[in-house]
This record gives structure tokens, C-alpha cells and sequence, in this order.
């Protein structure tokens, strides 16, 4: 339209007319589609209408004002004024047909931005579509105003079209600019449409020069007399302009230099036809040339854009990676650790916790079921945990079987204890049938330790431990300060057991013997080892408490081959005494799946010189914990040594003759809970009489445990259980107290 106006005459200025209206009638269409999609509306007809309601009007007046034919033969009324060619538009039918289309598709194009608007509810969006609506409207106003009305009656005005167009333009993408709707992929946001819109103008000054320049040496002027030089010298500055925009911004540049390449071979080939001259040829060709070089520094480009894309998308999803636990898709503990930091620097006002929930139980799951079997479930696992996840409440996977919910913000313990009621019961549906303790542990975070990560995951670690302790029951458990001497307990326990496992001051770890009376000979038959540990820092320490230890700090194999071997060296010392007794001892099943156990057990055999048909092997009852078949192998190797296989703790936990009926053992060892239940009236008797009667059938003596009373023994007697084990007859004794015991004792 610009070069319409600074057109030499008026055939020269109708060619620009005719070029410029493939954009003023299809601009009110390509408008409206675009308000449909930023409003969201673009979706509310078919692709195919949409298109057809948008673009048919457009084409319409394509075919009207762009294309000479016989319908609309003169669409413009060209006059040279001071201010160049301007249109005095004939506002015949085909002009009100189209002030109608674009007055009209304006409208909508408004009404849309203003419902948009209203119905929005965030302040930016608000703003967007007033800023857009308020240029449209400028725009549209002014544009009638100086193009149509005012040119209608006084046609001496030049066109502002060109100009006005450009305020909606501006501030479309200045709008695009801050926030892309999402639909300027491939739209540099850093393109300069300063650099853009200066460049545009520079070409277009060096292209109305070369105009002029052309049409001088057709005596339409006299002051280009170096033309053909000047002209060739513009060809080439167009090209360095065409080259730097396409460098420089990217689609847009791109778009642009096409075009003004394009409007320049379209001039050329206008001045060839109309003068039938060549002077402009070598200008087409060169613009031909740019075409193609700028096209392939495009596609160039676009290769290399492509391949940057990618490498970011593979740094993406290494970041992705490295912040996520690939089983569960949940932020791992690094991205907790810092999370942490960052709030503890922020000095948020609301109260904050971790919530630590420890399913490592779940590990002996994966010796029962196979690991895949435990990775599908953690993941359903973690699945359910998601939709315990809010604004406040965030989850990571911080180790294999731990999750941590991070607080934000809670009002009080309260909220906190339910919270964890709820997770506990989603919980339970997957692990309560296995047996799988749950342990949850909370841990309000104290503003003097909110920045010590270390010690933040120390207490919650604690916290979750002691949760998980109390045996199968599930624990819900608040920090307490307790918790930390229990630690330094562990600690000092677990180092001073390491220790002994090195072979330092090795008497700490003994053993007593309790002796195990046989009821149908009346004799003492054996002798069960009991572990002891006197720690130099707390005296006497349960077994329960430090073969716990040792299991999980990797020290069983070792300290429990020492057990073994003292026990070998007593049952010698019975042997001395004259004595042929079965000593059994405590296996516990980790010591046991260690590799090479029996081997290990049968070279020790060979080296103390032992009867194996004297030594028993107490195995807690093959719960959940175990891999069945390979406990089944080990048990098997023991018996073909000649070695005693008892189940320890029977009826306890997850127990079933159905179980227990496989297994390949000699003595079943039933539990002292239920020998303490004999002591109570029926109808508990019934069970334990039950439990001796089907053991039997099985082929399976019976070693009562814990017995205490009389009253007890007789029961136990009467229903033929075949040994008993307990307080009645002794405590558990050291090894010059067994001697004098078996010298004395009678009964
Ligand atoms: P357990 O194998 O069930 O051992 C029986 C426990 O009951 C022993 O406790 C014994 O002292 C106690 N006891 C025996 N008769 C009576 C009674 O009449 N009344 C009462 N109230 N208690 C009685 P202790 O020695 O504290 O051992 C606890 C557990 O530690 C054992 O339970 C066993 O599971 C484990 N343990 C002990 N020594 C070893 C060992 O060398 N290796 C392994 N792996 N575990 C061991
Ligand atoms: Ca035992
Ligand atoms: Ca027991």
C-alpha cells in the first residue's frame, strides 16, 4: 500500500493496490481466527466450518480487489495528489461489501475479547484483552475515519491504512511477547521488531530510490544518471539486509525478507512487462538468488534449531532423572534435601513437619514374591500416596521402601495424626495380608534444626524406626527427644559388638544354656544356647535387643560363627563330663540364607570335632521373610549332616501347619505365649492341645517353651507333648552352673 502511494503513474500504483489488498482482505479474517484462539473459542465449531466461515468472505474479496477480472473491473479510483496516489474509493456495491466485512468481522472479533474478558478471572488476562480490544478499536475508528469517510468527501487525504494498521499489530505482539497463549511455538521471543520494522523501511526507501531510478531513464526523470551503478549497488545493500534478517530474527526475519524480495521481483517483472525493457532483470535475478540463499540459511537454521531442541529435551529429561525415582515418577531425596534448605532460608511462617513413612519391611517381601512382584507394588503403593498430595502436603521417594510427605503448613498435631490415620489405612489394604509392619513417623521440624538436613533425616530416620518396632502392629509416632539416647544406644551397642566381631575383648559375647526336660524320660535331654552381651558402657543386653543390632548392621555371620563355635566347645565339655546331649542354637534366617552357610557350618563341625547328631538348629518359624525354596534346600542340607532342625516361636506371627507341613524338621517349638494362656481357664488349653496332637500327626516332636507352673506342665503332660523348656525347670545357666545342675538334678 506504501508503494502504491509513491507509485510513478496509476497503472504502476493499481499493481501495488492490487498486491496490497491480498493483505487488507484477508487481514479481518486471519484477525478474528486469531481472537478465536486466544479466547479459547477456536474449538467451538469443526475445523472444516471454522475455516470456511472465516476464510471464504476473505477469499471473496481476494478474487474482488486483488485479481483483475470483469466483476469488479475498476475497483479503484486512483488520484495523484501532493501526497501521492491516493484511492477515492467509488463506495460501489464491492466497497460496502466489504466495509460490511470488516466493520462486521471486527465486531465479533471485539465482542469476543470483551466476553473473554469478563468471564476471566485472573487480572492478566483481564489486561490482555483490553489492550487488544482498545487497539482494534483505535484502529478500526481511525482507519473508517481517514480511509473511508474522510477520504469519500474530500479525497485529498493521503491513505493512513498502512500506518494505522500497525497500532493493533503493536500491540498484538506486544501482548504475544509476554505471555505466548501457547500458540507462538516456533516464534522467537526475543525477535526485535524494532530491528524488524527499521529494516522493512530501509528496504523500502532503497526500493522506491530504484523505482524512481528505473523509471528515469524513461523520462519520467532526469536525475538518475548513474543508475544502472546505483541500482546494482541497492541490489546488493537488499541483500545484506535480506541475509541479516534472516540471521538475526529468525521466522519472522525470514518472513519479512521473503516478502520484500517477493514485492521486489513483482516490481521488476511490473516494469518489464510495462516498458518491455530488460534494465530490471539483473535486479530480479539477483533477488531470485537471495530467495534461495536466505531459504537455505533458513533451513539451515531450522536443522540447527531442531537439533538444539533436542539436546535440550535430553537435558530435560536428564534433569527429570536425576529429580525423580524412575519406579514411582516421585522427586527423590535430593530435590527433598533441597526443598528443605530452601524453605529453612526462607523463614516461612507457618508451622512445617516431615512425615516419614518406612515400609522396609517390605524387602522380605521381595525374597517371597520376586522382586518384580515388589516393584509393581511399591508402585501401586506410591500411586495411592499421590492422592494424599496437595499444595501443602508433598511427596518424595527418598529411599526404596520410604516415602516422605513434606508439610508445608498444618494447624496442629491433630491434623497431623489424622492425616497419617488415613495414609495408614490406604496402606494397610496392600500390606496388612502380608504381614508388613507399617511404621510412620512425624517430625515437626524445629526451627533451630530447620537448616541441619543431616539432622532433620537422623530424627525422622529414628522416628519412622521406632514406629516400625513395635512388631506387627502399625505405629503412628511423634518425635520424641528420647529417641536420640536411643540412638546413641544403637550406636555404642553396634560398635562395641564390631568389636567383637574383630576379635577384641571377645568375652563380652557369651552364652547360657537353659536346659530342655524330657517328659517321657524324665531326663534332661539338651540344652538351648542363649546368646548374652555385657557391654562395658550398659551392662547386660538382651539378645532381643543386640542379635537385632547385629543383624542389621552385617555383623550376624561373623558373631553368630562365634556363637557356634562356643557352643561346640561346651557341647565338648559335656562330652568330657560324660554327658551325650543335644545342644541347639539360634539361627537367625539372615545368618542362615547367607551364602555358604551350612558349608561353613559343617567345616567348624569337623574342625571342633563334634557329633552333629548332637547339635539342633533353631530356626524362627519361616514367615514371610524367607524365600521358601531356599530355606527348604538349607533345612534339607542340615538334616543329610545329621543335624536337628526345631521351629522356634511356633504359633506366633504368620504360622500354619500348611506351611510348616512341608518343611523337613525334627521338633516343633510352640511359642510361650501360648504356654502363659494355659495358665488362664479354657478354651485356650484346647488350642495348644490341638497344635501338640497335629504336630505329631505330622511327624514333628513338641518342645514347650517358657514353662513356669506346675499346673502348666500337667496340661502340657497330659496331652503328650514330649519336652519342656522353661523357668519350672531351670534358667538359663553358665556353663560351670549346667555342670552342677545336671549333677544334681533330679525329678
Ligand atoms: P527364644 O529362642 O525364644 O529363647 C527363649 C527366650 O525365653 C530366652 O530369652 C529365654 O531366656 C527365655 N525363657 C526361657 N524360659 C523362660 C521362662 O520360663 N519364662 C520366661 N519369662 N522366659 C523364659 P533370651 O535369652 O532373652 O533370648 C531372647 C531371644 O533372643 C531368643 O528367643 C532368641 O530368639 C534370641 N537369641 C538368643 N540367643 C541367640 C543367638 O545366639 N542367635 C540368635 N540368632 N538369636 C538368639
Ligand atoms: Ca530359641
Ligand atoms: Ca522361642
Amino acid at each position: 500500500m506504501a508503494l502504491s502511494i509513491v507509485a510513478t503513474d496509476a497503472a504502476t500504483c493499481e499493481i501495488y493496490r492490487r498486491v496490497s489488498a491480498i493483505g487488507w482482505s484477508t487481514g479481518y479474517a486471519i484477525l478474528l481466527h486469531f481472537i478465536l484462539i486466544i479466547t479459547g473459542k477456536s474449538s467451538a465449531l469443526n475445523k472444516w466450518r471454522l475455516y470456511v466461515l472465516l476464510y471464504v468472505p476473505a477469499l471473496f474479496f481476494l478474487f474482488v480487489f486483488a485479481v483483475p477480472n470483469g466483476i469488479n473491473p475498476n475497483p479503484y479510483n486512483l488520484r495523484q495528489t501532493a501526497f501521492g496516489w491516493i484511492n477515492v474509493a467509488h463506495n460501489n456495491l464491492w466497497d460496502w461489501l466489504f466495509y460490511a466485512y470488516y466493520i462486521g468481522f471486527t465486531l465479533q472479533g471485539l465482542f469476543l475479547l470483551s466476553r473473554w474478558r469478563q468471564n476471566s478471572l485472573d487480572d492478566g488476562t483481564k489486561k490482555k484483552a483490553r489492550i487488544i480490544s482498545l487497539s482494534i478499536i483505535t484502529a478500526l475508528v481511525l482507519g473508517t475515519i481517514t480511509d473511508v469517510v474522510i477520504s469519500s468527501l474530500f479525497s485529498e487525504l493521503p491513505q493512513m491504512a498502512p500506518v494505522i494498521m500497525l497500532i493493533p499489530m503493536l500491540a498484538i505482539y506486544h501482548v504475544l511477547q509476554k505471555d505466548n497463549f501457547g500458540i507462538t511455538e516456533g516464534l522467537d521471543k526475543k525477535t526485535s521488531y524494532l530491528i524488524l520494522f527499521t529494516s522493512v523501511l530501509i528496504y523500502m526507501i532503497l526500493a522506491t530510490y530504484q523505482v524512481f531510478s528505473a523509471y528515469a531513464g524513461y523520462g519520467v526523470g532526469s536525475t538518475f544518471n548513474d543508475a544502472p551503478v546505483i541500482r546494482g549497488i541497492i541490489v546488493q545493500i537488499q541483500m545484506f539486509l535480506s541475509i541479516y534478517l534472516v540471521l538475526k530474527e529468525n521466522r519472522p526475519g525470514y518472513i519479512v525478507a521473503v516478502l520484500m524480495n517477493i514485492s521486489s521481483i513483482l516490481s521488476g517483472i511490473a516494469f518489464v512487462i510495462k516498458y518491455d525493457s530488460m534494465t530490471s532483470l539483473p535486479g530480479i535475478v539477483s533477488n531470485v538468488g537471495v530467495l534461495v540463499i536466505i531459504t537455505l540459511i533458513k533451513t539451515y537454521k531450522d536443522k540447527n534449531y531442531a537439533y538444539i531442541k533436542r539436546i535440550n529435551i535430553q537435558a530435560a529429561i536428564l534433569k527429570y532423572n536425576n529429580e525423580h525415582v524412575q519406579l514411582t515418577g516421585l522427586y527423590n531425596r535430593a530435590v527433598l534435601e533441597q526443598t528443605l534448605k530452601r524453605d529453612a532460608s526462607l523463614s516461612l511462617p507457618h508451622k512445617r513437619a516431615l512425615i516419614n513413612i518406612n515400609l522396609s519391611a517390605m524387602h522380605a517381601l521381595s525374597l517371597r514374591y520376586g522382586y518384580n512382584y515388589i516393584q509393581i507394588m511399591l508402585k501401586d503403593i506410591a500411586g495411592a500416596l499421590k492422592a494424599y498430595c496437595n499444595d501443602d502436603y508433598l511427596l518424595y521417594n527418598t529411599y526404596e521402601y520410604r516415602f516422605v510427605f513434606y508439610v508445608k503448613a498444618y494447624q496442629d498435631e491433630k491434623e497431623l495424626t489424622a492425616f497419617c490415620a488415613n495414609v495408614l489405612k490406604t496402606l494397610n489394604s496392600y500390606l496388612y495380608v502380608h504381614g508388613i509392619g507399617i511404621g510412620i513417623g512425624i517430625l515437626p521440624i524445629d526451627k533451630s534444626i530447620a537448616h541441619d538436613g543431616n539432622e532433620l533425616s537422623k530424627r525422622l530416620m529414628i522416628t519412622s524406626e521406632e514406629a516400625t518396632k513395635y512388631g506387627n502392629n502399625t505405629n503412628i509416632l511423634f518425635y520424641n527427644k528420647e529417641f536420640d539416647l536411643q540412638i546413641t544406644r544403637e550406636n555404642e551397642i553396634s560398635r562395641e559388638l564390631r568389636e567383637i566381631a574383630e576379635g577384641i575383648k571377645t568375652k563380652r559375647l557369651y552364652l547360657h544354656y537353659q536346659p530342655v526336660f524330657d517328659l517321657v524320660s524324665r531326663k534332661i535331654c539338651g540344652f538351648e544356647a542363649l546368646a548374652r552381651l555385657y557391654s562395658e558402657k550398659y551392662g547386660l543386653i538382651s539378645p532381643v535387643e543386640f542379635i537385632l543390632l547385629a543383624e542389621k548392621t552385617n555383623m550376624i555371620a561373623l558373631l553368630g560363627a562365634r556363637i557356634i563355635l562356643q557352643a561346640f566347645g561346651f557341647l565338648n565339655k559335656l562330652h568330657e563330663n560324660g554327658h551325650e546331649l543335644v545342644v541347639t542354637i539360634n539361627i537367625s534366617v539372615i545368618q542362615m540364607l547367607e551364602e555358604g552357610f551350612v558349608h561353613k557350618l559343617l567345616s567348624m563341625i569337623n574342625q571342633m570335632q563334634v557329633n552333629p547328631e548332637c547339635i539342633g538348629i533353631e530356626l524362627t518359624e519361616p514367615v514371610f521373610a524367607t524365600e521358601r525354596a531356599e530355606i527348604n534346600r538349607v533345612i534339607d542340607e542340615l538334616k543329610d549332616a545329621g543335624i536337628k532342625v526345631l521351629i522356634d516361636d511356633f504359633g506366633t506371627g504368620y504360622s500354619s501347619f500348611g506351611r510348616v507341613g512341608e518343611l523337613n524338621v525334627d521338633h516343633l517349638k510352640i511359642d510361650k505365649s501360648f504356654i502363659d494362656k494355659l495358665m488362664e481357664e479354657n478354651p485356650e488349653k484346647a488350642l495348644t492341645g490341638d497344635i501338640i496332637s497335629m504336630a505329631h500327626k505330622l511327624g514333628y516332636g513338641v518342645i514347650a517353651e517358657g514353662v513356669e507352673h506346675e499346673k502348666q506342665l500337667s496340661y502340657l503332660h497330659s496331652q503328650g507333648c514330649d519336652k519342656i523348656q522353661g523357668y519350672l525347670i531351670s534358667k538359663p545357666l553358665d556353663e560351670d552352673e549346667v555342670l552342677n545342675f545336671l549333677r544334681s538334678y533330679t525329678r
